[in-house]
Order: structure tokens, then C-alpha cells, then sequence
């Protein structure tokens, strides 16, 4: 197979043309940094998109899938397995959680989330009780029914007929979420930090008052903490940052450090309307995702990771806020833990991307969290020396961007 010489290129002539990835092609990678096919070394702040939450080539990791790689790759769910079931004891006994689902992505946990509150509510109190409530701008994932729930059109739009019965309310409003929340609702879904939507964090009296709300009307609070989830913001999930206990809560990016894995966890009573035969997925708790899952979890649920992130989040927050009195390119950091948003100024508005693809030439990965802001999701446990070399660097490519300007 190696013989086979690809190129960037490649990607346009074989590939459908769902993204449009940078000119290069990493192909190794260790702790916060990555090579690309030239051999030239980046400082990666994305983490994969809050994904490899111990940076790349973590040794824990690859120990827990190369053992798991020598046991047992797959059995179906027609047979239950010792790391899915070490893996979903972990979680429950590290969070609100009594029972776990086990999928392949963000989306798909998001989809059981919401297949399970329409089932609660309509075995529970009838069939009209479906409506779902959600924030504007959010984002649950790209199935069908996550696209409509996410509440940004143009996700949705030339799909089809609309999915039925979704509210949406602006995000981190109590009265809009009050009016919308009713006897009909069977679930309001938010992000604690609406991540691809500008990393916004939701004030805790918000998230407050949608705990209320759904007490009030029988509905169930359902947190998408896919990309707040897994040590980001500081406590293993952010709700528990919040003090806010959901019903339903999804987990994935990091959840698996880099393998594909998902988790919709909630509580036995609800739990108990997904009988067998109502949900499932073929890879669903798959045996090499979940020991690998299990390595994550035992890595990240530590002290030591609660406080690792916490300093890093200062280290971070601090060089930003100088950076961006420096150069006037982008204002103050905002997020939690190592999730951070810095939204650009009115001159610069929605030129995110642009600077991003200077930085990752000038030897720094960064993300967009939309057009208007630069995101930040490195590693949780990137050295200090890393954090300064890709700072500096984006230092130099912001002084690029602005001469580019002149
Ligand atoms: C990325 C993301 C998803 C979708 O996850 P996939 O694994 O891409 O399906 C859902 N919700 C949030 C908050 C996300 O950030």
C-alpha cells in the first residue's frame, strides 16, 4: 500500500468535497505537535477539534489499543464486552449517570438523546408531547434530525422537508426560554459552552432556569457536552463546573482521545423506555474504541487534570489578553478550561479563517469557531514550552495577517 505516492491534490480527485483541508497532509504526530508529508513541524491548539484530549501518540492510549488490538476487535451487541462494560461503569460512577448508549460520533449520541426524550415523553404523557426546545447558533451534529435541532439554517437547508416539532429560542435568554418551554415540550437541548458557534459559555443562572423549567413541564434536560466533555472545561464534564445536573447528557470528540466513540448517558428511569429493538448501532460500544475510551478516562478524571487544565487556562488567557491589546486583531479570550474563544474585532470580522491559515504557515494550528472567532482547543496536557513556541508563532502570524493589509 505504501507504495502508493498521494498528494493534496488527491483529496479533490477522489474525495467528496464535504471539506477543504489545508495544503498539507500531517502524517506523525507526538504530544502537542505534528509533522507534515515535508517534514515540517506545526504546534497543534486543535486537538482534532477538541478531540485528542492527551495530545498525539499518548503512551496510556496506545498501550489500552494495541492490548485491546491483540484480545478482540468486534462481536456485535448480540454480545455484551468487558471493555464496554468497564468503560460504562467508569462514566456512571464519574458523573449523574446510571445507564449508558454507546455509539460512533457527537451526532449519533445526540440523535439517541433526542430519540430517547420523544420516547420518555410520549410513552410517559402521549403523543403530543414531542416538541423539542433548543438554542439558535448551536450545534448538535450533522444528521438529520441534529442539523434541525442545531438551529442553523444553512446546515439544514435543500435536505428535505424540516423535522417537526424543534423549537428554537436565543441562547442564554431565561424569558425566551421561558415562553418557548411548555407542556407539549419533551426536552430542551443546550450546550453548557456553545463550542462551533463562537465558544459562548451559558451563564449559570441560564442554565439554572432550564433545569426549572423542565421540572416544571415534565421535559427532560438534555446537555451536549460533546465538545465541553471529557476534562475541556476544567471538571471531567462541564455541567459539573455549572453545578447543573442534566437528565440526558452526550459525550464524543474526546471521549476516545482521537478513536471514533460516542456516549448518551442518563438515568435508569429514563433509560428504561429504550427497550430492546427501539435504538441500536452496529459499532455501538465496540470493544477497541471503549478500552482506549477507559485509558482516556483514567488519564483525564484525576486532581492533577482538574488543576493541569487550570493552569494552562491562565497561561493561555494571559498571552492572549496581550496579544490581543498588541496587535487589536481579536479581543479578550473568552471559555472555559481549555476551550477558548477570541472573537476579532469590528475591523477584522469574519476573517478567521485567513488567520488561521497563516498561523498553521507560520507553525501553529488554531481553529475558527465560526468566521468572527479564533478557537482554541490544544491539548490538556501541552508542555509550557509548546504553549509559548505556538503562541509566538501566532504572534508572527498575526504581524503577517496585519502587514498583508497594509
Ligand atoms: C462536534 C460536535 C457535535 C457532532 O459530533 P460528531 O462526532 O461530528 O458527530 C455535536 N455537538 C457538539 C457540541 C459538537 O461540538
Amino acid at each position: 500500500m505504501k507504495d502508493i505516492t498521494v498528494k493534496r491534490q488527491d483529496f479533490d480527485r477522489y474525495l467528496v468535497p464535504t471539506y477543504a483541508p489545508a495544503p498539507f497532509i500531517p502524517v506523525h504526530g507526538r504530544g502537542a505537535r505534528l509533522w507534515d508529508q515535508d517534514g515540517r513541524e506545526r504546534v497543534d491548539f486543535t486537538s482534532g477539534i477538541a478531540v485528542n484530549v492527551l495530545g498525539h501518540g499518548h503512551p496510556a492510549l496506545l498501550k489500552a489499543l494495541r492490548e485491546q488490538a491483540d484480545h478482540l476487535w468486534h462481536v456485535s451487541n448480540g454480545f455484551t464486552n468487558e471493555p464496554a462494560l468497564r468503560l460504562a461503569k467508569r462514566l456512571v460512577e464519574a458523573t449523574f449517570a446510571e445507564r449508558v448508549f454507546f455509539c460512533n460520533s457527537g451526532a449519533e449520541a445526540n440523535e439517541a438523546a433526542l430519540k430517547l426524550a420523544r420516547r420518555v415523553a410520549s410513552d410517559r404523557f402521549g403523543q403530543q408531547k414531542y416538541e423539542i426546545v433548543a438554542a439558535g447558533n448551536s450545534f448538535h451534529g450533522r444528521s438529520l434530525f441534529t442539523v434541525n435541532v442545531g438551529g442553523q439554517p444553512k446546515y439544514a437547508e435543500g435536505f428535505g422537508p424540516n423535522i417537526e416539532g424543534i423549537r428554537h429560542v436565543p441562547f442564554d435568554d431565561i424569558t425566551a426560554l421561558r415562553d418557548a418551554v411548555s407542556e407539549r415540550t419533551c426536552a430542551v437541548m443546550l450546550e453548557p459552552v456553545q463550542g462551533e458557534g463562537g465558544v459562548i459559555p451559558a451563564d449559570a443562572d441560564y442554565l439554572r432556569a432550564a433545569r426549572e423549567l423542565c421540572d416544571t413541564h415534565n421535559a427532560l434536560l438534555i446537555f451536549d457536552e460533546v465538545q465541553t466533555g471529557v476534562g475541556r472545561c476544567g471538571e471531567l464534564y462541564a455541567y459539573q463546573h455549572y453545578g447543573v445536573t442534566p437528565d440526558v447528557m452526550t459525550s464524543a470528540k474526546g471521549l476516545g482521545g482521537g478513536f471514533p466513540i460516542g456516549a448518551m448517558l442518563t438515568l435508569a428511569r429514563f433509560a428504561a423506555h429504550l427497550t430492546p429493538g427501539t435504538h441500536g448501532t452496529t459499532y455501538g460500544g465496540n470493544p477497541l474504541a471503549c478500552a482506549v475510551a477507559e485509558a482516556v478516562l483514567q488519564q483525564v478524571d484525576t486532581p492533577a487534570m482538574r488543576s493541569g487544565v487550570h493552569e494552562r487556562h491562565t497561561c493561555f488567557v494571559e498571552s492572549l489578553d496581550v496579544l490581543a491589546r498588541r496587535y487589536g486583531v481579536f479581543g479578550s479570550p473568552r471559555g472555559l478550561g481549555l476551550l477558548l474563544g477570541c472573537p476579532l474585532t469590528e475591523r477584522y470580522a469574519g476573517q478567521a479563517k485567513a488567520i488561521c491559515n497563516i498561523a498553521a504557515d507560520e507553525g501553529v494550528m488554531i481553529l475558527q469557531a465560526g468566521p468572527g472567532v479564533l478557537r482554541f482547543a490544544p491539548s490538556l496536557v501541552i508542555d509550557a514550552s509548546d504553549i509559548e513556541k505556538g503562541l509566538s508563532r501566532l504572534e508572527r502570524a498575526l504581524t503577517r495577517f496585519l502587514g498583508d493589509r497594509q
